[in-house]
């Protein structure tokens, strides 16, 4: 995902999840909140309205007593107006009487022999209404007409007066009484005005906890609010019949005030209940009358009175409303938030990205190599900052650049030039020879190298110093130029020192024996040094591709012989090559040396080249050749330095290694297959000179590698056989004897009567490689291998073919049973790791 949406897309993540919490704290918060400010507001109506209900008792208390006095100012009043005795009295004169008097009614209570009675009355529902059954009220009756004061305890008792108290016989729903009674003895009834309803009520209606109630429930959020009784409520109500009304004493009331519409009798029963048990607020949430209620039950415990609880019904919905609003109003707030962050925070990302963006493209430019690319970018911030470093690192940048090209110029000069001379160095003659030896292998054209050394050079060297000397040099590789057409297929390099080698190609030697004399006859010439002149000679050595050797630095080493030849004849001189100069006498001082370092040092390798048989496709075993890859001359073909091996005597410690070397690598390679390989290691006549010491040293080796010695051949050449010793057959005889096969190597070459080869000890002949490589594709030249077959084979002798290179070559010795081959056909010599790779991809 691209910096630009992630930017906006973390921050708006960021914000959200801020929000987010913020929201949900803020909920959390509000519905605790809300929740105490009910339970407080709870809190305050229960005080208010329980003050209210104690008020309200008092206050009707004294509303009582004060409606007592009156009552009692009413009879004495009544009293006045009316006659002694009853039976003077009508009650239509007590209608109109309680009227003047302003009371509700007024009864006369008479005495009979056995209960006192409601002898007149403006009420006719009081009319002969007998007493006797009203418990202390009829006892207060009768202290009346006694004329002692009443004693009952309750209501109000003044001088021949008494009024009851107005919870006890108060009706409800029916009539709310308030009664008087007076009896002085002045007359033979007692009176009993008494005020009805309103008169009572307008008290408790006016002061009482109906109002306080009222208002709160007008209040928000409060459906109803109840003083409960909690003795009464749940019960069925005990309802009194008393004068043909039915009365309901206040106290016994289950609802004392208030209302009771959201009815849900019994869990609102348990709660009650439970409150007053538990002294403690009771509440629980509830769908009634289809709204969202929480009930609440709160005990009040008054002093001198009865316990009651204030229920309390909330409209729940309420909060559940206002906490959704609240939740709507930050939802709404947030994602205004989360726009308003969007917005900002994709402006912000693409003021980043846009110039981020711009730089990454003007910086893949520079990366492209444009170094010369300018950024500009008008900031002052970070990025400003940014495309001031990218300019000024790709200004650095294309300074270094050009400093390292010109340093690549100059590093690929040096690598292929010599410093001193500007010449062509070693290393990259070979590259640019390789393209010219293919053409002439394909031409059939030749290629000369010439070995010039100059003669003296070391004389001006220790007496004019290494500086001069190098001047010298300098005229010596100009010398050569100019002798030289400007061509170029020529190549002249100096090898070191006074040495230099040129390199000419699609040549024939007369010509290039012309150049070389040409040569060495301008580098004769004098030379000024110092102002003085001195006079050099050179020796050249000339060597041709492919008469000579196809491998390169073999022509160069013969080059050199030869060159050493030149030398030795007294300098400035051209010498060609030949066989005989690499065999004369000639020193090799500098390869013999070489040679000694690379066996001390152990740089001397050996390679194995799988013998095959060609029928069965199998490889039976391999040839030990000896390599040796110097520092300084290359590849040393061992053609060339196993004669100056074998006249030095380091044949022997080469010896050794060979034999050590692959003794032990074909042992431990046969530990691992389920056909034993042999191992053919050839022997040069030196190994022969001692012949005992040699078996010796033979045994040793194979026990210490723990090689069987069947397993083990020893190639030696027809020479060797021709010296015809005694001491030579005898050791050939004692190997043979352990189980070690002999072969003749390059077999055809030497001069050896065949006849005489009947009596030695040998297992096989190897056909050389030239008869192999003669044969064409015509089967022309194949008379000679054949009768090498055809001999090997009356003196029962095994036979193996070397140098085998085409397919038709195989077939032919095919054709005649040699089955046993060795050539380029099947594999080269190879080292430790590619041998073991050809075994592993041919069959065992
Ligand atoms: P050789 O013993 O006759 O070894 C065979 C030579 O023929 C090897 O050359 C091998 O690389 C080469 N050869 C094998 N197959 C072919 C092919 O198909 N075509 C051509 N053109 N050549 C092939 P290399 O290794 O250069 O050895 C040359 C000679 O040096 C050997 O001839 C052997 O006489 C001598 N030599 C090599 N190693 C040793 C050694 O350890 N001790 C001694 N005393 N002489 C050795
Ligand atoms: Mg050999
Ligand atoms: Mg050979």
């Amino acid at each position: 995902m691209s910096i630009k949406k992630k930017i906006p897309l973390l921050f708006c993540l960021l914000v959200f999840l801020i929000l987010l919490s913020n929201n949900t704290f803020h909920y959390v918060r509000s519905k605790s909140q809300l929740l105490n400010y009910n339970e407080k507001e709870i809190e305050m109506i229960i005080k208010e309205v329980s003050f209210q209900v104690e008020k309200t008792k008092e206050g009707s208390l004294y509303v009582e007593d004060i409606l007592g006095r009156d009552l009692r100012i009413a009879s004495l009043a009544i009293k006045q107006k009316l006659p002694p005795n009853y039976q003077d009295i009508s009650n239509e004169q007590l209608t109109s009487l309680a009227k003047e008097v302003g009371v509700s009614h007024i009864t006369l209570l008479a005495k009979t022999p056995d209960d006192i009675i409601g002898i007149k009355s403006s009420d006719p529902e009081e009319i002969n209404m007998s007493t006797k059954d009203w418990g202390y009220w009829y006892d207060a009756y009768k202290q009346l007409f006694a004329l002692t004061p009443v004693s009952v305890g309750k209501g109000l008792t003044l001088p021949y007066y008494w009024s009851g108290p107005i919870e006890i016989a108060s009706s409800d729903p029916e009539h709310i009484d308030k009664w008087g009674y007076y009896f002085d003895g002045s007359t033979n009834y007692i009176i009993n005005p008494y005020f009805r309803d309103n008169e009572v009520l307008e008290y408790e209606e006016r002061f009482g906890p109906g109002k306080v109630i009222e208002g709160f429930i007008k209040e928000r959020g409060v459906l109803e609010l109840s003083v409960i009784n909690p003795k009464n409520f749940g019960k069925k109500s005990e309802v009194v019949h008393l004068n043909g009304n039915s009365y309901i004493r206040i106290s016994a009331r289950p609802i004392w005030y208030g209302s009771y519409k959201y009815r849900n009798v019994k869990e609102d029963t348990k709660l009650v209940k439970n409150a007053i048990k538990t002294k403690e607020l009771q509440s629980y949430k509830v769908c009634l009358n289809g709204k969202s209620i929480m009930k609440t039950f709160v005990p009040v415990f008054p002093k001198n009175d009865q316990a009651y609880v204030i229920g309390l019904v909330y409209n729940y919905g309420l909060i559940e409303q206002e906490l959704r609003h609240e939740l709507m109003a930050h939802v709404l707030l947030s994602i205004v938030i989360m726009i308003i962050v969007l917005i900002i925070s994709f402006i912000f990302s693409r003021s980043i990205t846009k110039p981020i963006g711009y730089i990454v493209d003007q910086v893949n430019d520079i990366a492209q190599g444009n170094y010369e690319k300018n950024i500009h970018l008008n900031r002052k911030d970070e990025l400003g900052l940014l495309t001031e470093n990218v300019n000024s690192l790709s200004k650095h940048l294309q300074s270094y650049v050009k400093d390292l090209h010109q340093s690549k110029e100059l590093i690929e000069y040096q690598a292929y030039h010599d410093p001193l001379t500007g010449l062509l160095n070693r290393r990259y003659v070979l590259e640019k020879l390789t393209p010219f030896i293919n053409r002439a292998n394909e031409t059939g054209n030749k290629i000369s190298v010439l070995f010039i050394d100059l003669d003296r050079f070391k004389q001006v060297n220790d007496s004019f110093g290494h500086s001069k000397g190098d001047e010298i040099l300098k005229t010596v590789a100009n010398r050569i130029k100019d002798c030289l057409p400007e061509d170029d297929t020529i190549i002249i390099t100096r090898q070191g020192g006074d040495e230099f080698i040129i390199f000419l190609v699609d040549i024939d030697i007369s010509q290039t024996k012309n150049v070389a004399e040409r040569i060495v006859n301008n580098l004769k010439k004098s030379y000024s040094l110092d102002g003085s002149e001195i006079y050099l000679g050179a020796s050249c050595g000339v060597s041709m591709y492919p008469d000579q050797s196809k491998d390169i630095d073999t022509l160069v080493i013969y080059a050199d012989l030869a060159m050493y030849a030149a030398k030795k004849m007294g300098g400035n001189k051209v010498v060609v090559y030949s066989e005989k100069i690499n065999k004369s006498n000639i020193k090799r001082p500098r390869l013999e040396a070489r040679l000694r370092k690379a066996i001390e040092n152990e740089e001397i390798e050996v390679y194995y080249q799988p013998k095959i048989n060609a029928d069965s496709g199998t490889i039976f075993g391999a040839e030990a050749l000896v390599r040796w890859n110097d520092e300084e001359f290359g590849f040393v073909s061992p053609d060339l330095f196993i004669p100056i091996a074998e006249d030095t005597g380091l044949i022997q410690p080469l010896w050794e290694i060979v034999m050590k070397t692959a003794c032990q690598q074909i042992s431990s390679w046969n530990l691992k297959r389920s056909q034993s390989l042999s191992i053919s290691v050839n022997f040069s006549a030196r190994q022969f000179q001692e012949p005992d010491s040699m078996v010796k040293r033979v045994k040793e080796i194979l026990s210490e590698s723990r090689l069987n010695p069947q397993n083990f051949e020893i190639e030696i050449t027809e020479s060797i056989l021709l010296n015809n010793s005694t001491e030579i057959v005898h050791s050939l005889q004692t190997l043979q004897n352990m189980g070690i096969a002999i072969s003749i190597d390059d077999f055809g070459t030497g001069y050896s009567s065949l006849s005489y080869l009947k009596d030695l000890p040998i297992d096989s002949l190897k056909i050389d490689k030239s008869f192999i490589q003669n044969i064409d594709m015509e089967y022309r030249n194949t008379e000679i291998p054949e009768a090498i077959i055809n001999f090997a084979r009356s003196l029962h002798l095994n036979v193996i073919a070397e140098g085998v290179e085409k397919d038709f070559q195989k077939e032919f010795l095919l054709s005649k049973n040699c089955v046993q081959m060795q050539g380029y056909l099947f594999s080269k010599p190879l080292n430790k790791d590619e041998f073991e790779r050809y075994m592993g991809d041919i069959k065992a």
